[in-house]
């Protein structure tokens, strides 16, 4: 359903995307993990059709990002960071507007909307101007307006970073429902928990690029080694363990009522080992895995020599030739927004790649 082939995104000189391949097949949600400035949004962005990539190509549904960019957008929701909202409008007159604007008729929208925000606690504060809405109020409704056309394929960065743990839960029991109804996502987030609860697959992206993907079990096997395992005894071990449950599997630790092993193969071993002590009459209480969090595997990946790190003379120079190739352009609003900040630079690539989409669109 989303497939994205040797994706390449660079600013100026700067390659804030080096050759990301990903493939989400229908009902599944991979988290891309990474961390501030990895590559992430750039990718989501690239594959919602907002930026052409510099490389590569992406589909989603079958349709190209760059040539049917339309298209894609039709079948999508996207969920940005830092949504831009009218703050002006109430929230069911903006959420209509948007509903209109995506082809959703009148009646169903209506039903929609009065639907979503009574399930996201907003039913209640409808009549507020969104500029009134709190940080979390204005994350949930940048989020019905990415769902208000029942999108088949959804991007969502950091979903639920403004909001307190009820409305948070609420929001990932809304994910896992749209999993459930075969709808395709990719996560972006720094919430592992969540990540971890919500998806398939996950990737984590360093400096552009996808340094390792799988499953939760796949990545923390790959990087922490094979699980170990504890058993707890409701007796004593002062007489020591069996001697041949070190022919089986290796024992780590050792306490006064509990020890820790470990097995490459836990469906063949485990129940020897209870075997072994219910014939040495030690008691078992409970023999389970030790927990073994996304957490440190990510800190795993995070630990690791930073080669080719992000250069920030690199970035700047590629900034000031955005700039002046802006000012060349007449794009004197975008340039002058761009002169504030590092983040308002961004604005000047935006506004270029945007035309650059919407004019190999227009080719087509
Ligand atoms: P975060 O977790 O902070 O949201 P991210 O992984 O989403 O980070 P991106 O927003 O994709 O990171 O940014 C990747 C890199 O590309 C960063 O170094 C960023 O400064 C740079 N970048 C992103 N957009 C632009 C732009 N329009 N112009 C220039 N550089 C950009």
């Amino acid at each position: 359903m989303i497939e994205a082939v040797g994706l390449v995104k660079t600013f100026g000189d700067f390659t804030a995307v080096r050759g990301v391949s990903l493939h989400v097949p229908e009902g599944q949600i991979l988290a891309l993990l990474g961390h501030n400035g990895a590559g992430k949004t750039t990718t989501t962005r690239m594959l919602a059709a907002i930026l052409a990539p510099t490389e590569g190509y992406a589909r989603i549904a079958g349709y190209d990002t760059v040539t049917q960019a339309l298209e894609v957008r039709r079948i999508i929701g996207h969920l940005t960071e830092l949504p831009g909202l009218y703050n002006r409008m109430r929230v069911v007159e903006y959420l209509d507007f948007f509903g209109e604007l995506q082809g959703v008729p009148k009646k169903l929208r209506q039903e929609r909307i009065e639907e979503m925000l009574q399930r996201f606690d907003l039913w209640e504060t409808r009549r507020l101007r969104i500029g009134e809405y709190s940080k979390g109020m204005r994350q949930k409704t940048a989020l019905i307006r990415a769902l208000i056309h029942n999108p088949k394929v959804l991007f969502l960065d950091e979903p639920t970073s403004a909001m307190d743990p009820h409305s948070a839960k609420m929001v990932r029991d809304a994910i896992a429902e749209l999993k459930q109804a075969k709808h395709s996502i990719i996560l972006c987030t720094h919430n592992l928990y969540e990540a971890e609860a919500l998806a398939d697959n996950i990737a984590i992206i360093r400096k552009g690029q996808i340094v390792i993907e799988g499953t939760s079990e796949e990545l923390k096997r790959k990087l922490l080694g094979v699980p170990l395992y504890r058993v707890q005894l409701n007796c004593s071990l002062e007489t020591g363990l069996p001697s041949r449950l070190a022919e089986m599997v290796e024992v780590v630790e050792q306490g006064e009522r509990s020890f820790t092993f470990r097995t490459e193969q836990a469906e063949q071993n485990n129940h020897r080992v209870l075997s072994l002590l219910a014939e040495a009459n030690l008691e078992v209480t409970t023999l389970s895995e030790v927990p073994r969090s996304l957490e440190s595997v990510y800190l795993k990946i995070a630990g690791q020599p930073q080669d080719n790190e992000v250069n920030r003379d690199e970035m700047e120079q590629s900034l000031k030739k955005q700039r002046s190739r802006a000012k060349k352009s007449h794009n004197f609003s975008a340039a002058a927004d761009a002169s504030d900040a590092g983040e308002d630079l961004a604005a000047i690539a935006e506004v270029s790649e945007q035309e650059e989409v919407q004019k190999k669109g227009a080719l087509k």
